[in-house]
């Protein structure tokens, strides 16, 4: 009887592990035919700032743009693509992508704005990564100082004394390098002197209950504080309410990004929106 039970449970266990193993095999397949069939669509959400009430610039966001299951969020693939290295290829489509698009709207006569590029962990430990960026670059023909590279706290934490040698490289020819998603990782004080960013976002989740919520409202001013005196520009983002961006820009936060200035927009979008603002 135990002996039964011992072997259903394993059998149990068998399928399932072998079930997971197919999703993720057809996924990862479905994943390698979607960057062959030019599947993966950037959007791109703009950054307003606060002081100019200009937009600075665009966050390119990937989706995938699946012929059943229509537009797929970022989240459900980066993590396997990550895992499989398929992020390295996919990574550098975005990055081109993005990169050509800004250059086209600047050769369009489109106000310059920058570019941001979200870059996974993976991407930014590869040692081949600035020669990708170089790359990118040289064949987009866009200028260094346009282009935003934005990074987590877990994806410097891994090895951060070569990836601080790694952006400062990266800094050095022009690029901006961004602190993304700031507060929601292992956030050590220590790291905002030892990586040369040029600006930090604060977390959606550090503004979706300001201004009441007096703790996270403290958590803000503090945040936007030590940031200017390390001579960082401060971007909110998830930014969603009036209230909020009354908050803000009482409180000298330099840009806000969320649902309450734009959505994430397709590229034609973009063009419409920065003839009617900038
Ligand atoms: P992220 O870089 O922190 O991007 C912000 C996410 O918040 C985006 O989700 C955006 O659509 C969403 N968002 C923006 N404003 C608001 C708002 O007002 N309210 C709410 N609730 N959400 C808002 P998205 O596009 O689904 O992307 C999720 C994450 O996927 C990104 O987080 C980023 O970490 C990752 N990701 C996206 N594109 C790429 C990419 O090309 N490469 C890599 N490595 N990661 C990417
Ligand atoms: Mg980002
Ligand atoms: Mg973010
Ligand atoms: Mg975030």
């Amino acid at each position: 009887d135990a002996k039964d039970k011992g072997r259903n449970t394993f059998s149990f266990y068998t399928e399932a592990f072998n079930q997971r193993l197919m999703q993720r095999l057809t996924l990862e397949e479905d994943l390698r035919q979607a960057l062959r069939l030019a599947q993966f669509v950037v959007y791109y959400q703009p950054k307003f700032d606060l002081h100019s009430e200009q937009i600075s610039g665009v966050e390119a966001l990937l989706r995938w743009n699946h012929p059943e299951k229509g537009l797929i969020p970022p989240d459900y693939f980066i993590p396997l693509a990550e895992d499989t290295d398929l992020i390295l290829p996919i990574g550098e489509w975005v990055l081109h992508t993005a990169c050509m698009q800004a250059k086209a709207w600047q050769l369009a006569g489109l106000p310059a704005i920058n570019m941001a590029i979200n870059v996974s962990p993976k991407q930014l430990h590869s040692p081949t990564f600035d020669q990708t960026i170089t790359r990118v670059l040289l064949q987009s023909g866009l200028d260094a100082r346009f282009l935003d590279l934005e990074v987590t706290e877990g994806a410097v934490m891994q090895d951060p004394d070569n990836i601080a040698i790694t952006l400062t490289r990266l800094k050095n020819i022009g690029i901006r390098i961004s602190m993304d998603d700031f507060g929601t990782g292992y956030s050590s004080l220590s790291y905002l002197k030892r990586f040369p960013f040029d600006n930090l976002k604060i977390d959606k989740a550090f503004i979706s209950d300001i201004p009441l919520d007096e703790g996270d409202a403290t958590l803000v001013l503090t945040i936007i504080a030590m940031a200017h005196n390390f001579n960082l520009k401060v971007v909110a983002e998830g930014v969603e309410t009036q209230a909020q961006v009354d908050f803000l820009a009482r409180n000298s936060c330099d840009e806000i990004q969320g649902y309450f200035f734009s959505r994430p927009l397709p590229a034609s979008k973009v063009e419409q929106l920065l003839k009617k603002t900038n």
